[in-house]
């Protein structure tokens, strides 16, 4: 079958390679399409240490012709994370496209149990599903009252999907953004407000916000979010920050803050994505996208995306 393999950093290809048998439990995916994520990025630049298939916002055809998508955190089940339901964060679990090849490529082998029938969701849109899920993860974690406004730093794809997420919860969001033609975007997608960051949130929302989600790296944005947020309020820290970033604990303390983060996301909140996406609350559509085929998956992991352009999706069959 043809595949991408990283095999050093950047160094990635399409190369023939040897089909991938599924193990005991295990199912074969006819792969329909994976879309690119900035791990996937990071990954393409790393390199490993042997050869891989990068890729782990999967859908695909099961051999009877049946849609899934793949939630792509494959967890030991019985530690005490998992035991917690943490399977997102199992010291002992294999991350699809990390830990084991994933779906940039023509098939993949998956646990039976980490595959969601997709019903009539179309596979291409539907790989942002994945993404989503951290998105509905992040705001639960988090305990984010959706009673009350919120803003989200940020207006990549994370940043507009945490933003539909709270908005389909009931949540008025501010987005704040430092370019103003990502402010733009973010406002044709329907946030209900977009702000530099020398703007208060609390001028366009009546009050301050009860959350605040960082969505963009660096320690700026997360001062920012515990100087923004309501006394009493969150701050979801949900960007992987380069390096150790301070933070000033007496604005938490002092504040009566919470301070809390996430990565990645759990079953239930995969399937969660897809009831919000398959119900129209979410439209997964409208975020801006562009489809490519398996041979420019190379380019797409190493190269910036075109400006205005959110996420890269592979279409593979
Ligand atoms: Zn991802
Ligand atoms: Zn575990």
């Amino acid at each position: 079958m043809r595949a991408v393999r990283v095999a050093g950093p950047g160094d990635v290809s399409v190369l023939d390679i040897p089909s991938p048998e599924p193990a005991h439990g295990e199912v074969l995916l006819e792969v329909a399409a994976t879309a690119v994520c900035s791990t996937d990025r990071k990954f393409a630049a790393r390199g490993h240490d042997s050869p891989r298939t990068p890729g782990h916002e999967v859908t695909g055809r099961l051999l009877d012709g049946t849609v899934v998508g793949v939630h792509p955190e494959i967890a030991c089940r019985r530690c005490q994370a998992c035991l917690a339901g943490w399977h997102n964060r199992c010291p002992y679990r294999e991350a699809l496209g990390l830990d084991r090849d994933g779906g940039f490529a023509e098939l993949v082998a998956v646990p039976s149990s980490q595959v969601v029938p997709l019903g009539d969701l179309d596979p291409v849109i539907a790989t942002m599903l994945e993404p989503l899920a951290c998105a509905v993860h992040a705001v639960e974690v988090a305990g984010i009252d959706t009673a009350r406004p919120a803003v989200v730093v940020g207006a990549g794809a994370m940043g507009i999907l945490c933003a539909w997420v709270l908005q389909a919860a009931g949540s008025r969001v501010v987005v704040c953004q430092r370019s103003p033609q990502r402010r733009r975007l973010a406002r044709d997608l329907g946030v209900n407000a977009a702000i530099g960051p020398d703007e208060d949130p609390a001028d366009h929302l009546g009050e301050p916000p009860a959350a605040i989600v960082v969505t963009a790296p660096g320690a700026e944005p997360l001062a920012w979010g515990l100087e923004r947020v309501a006394v009493g309020g969150v701050v979801h820290a949900f960007a992987s920050l380069p390096g150790v970033v301070p933070v000033d604990v007496n604005v938490v303390h002092y504040r009566h803050l919470t301070l809390v983060g996430s990565t990645g996301s759990r079953l239930q909140d995969y399937e969660r994505a897809c009831d919000l996406a398959a119900s129209g609350a979410i439209k997964l559509e409208r975020l801006p996208h562009r489809v490519v085929g398996l041979d420019g998956a190379p380019a797409a992991v190493l190269d910036r995306p075109p400006s205005g352009v959110l996420k890269t999706i592979v279409a593979v069959s």
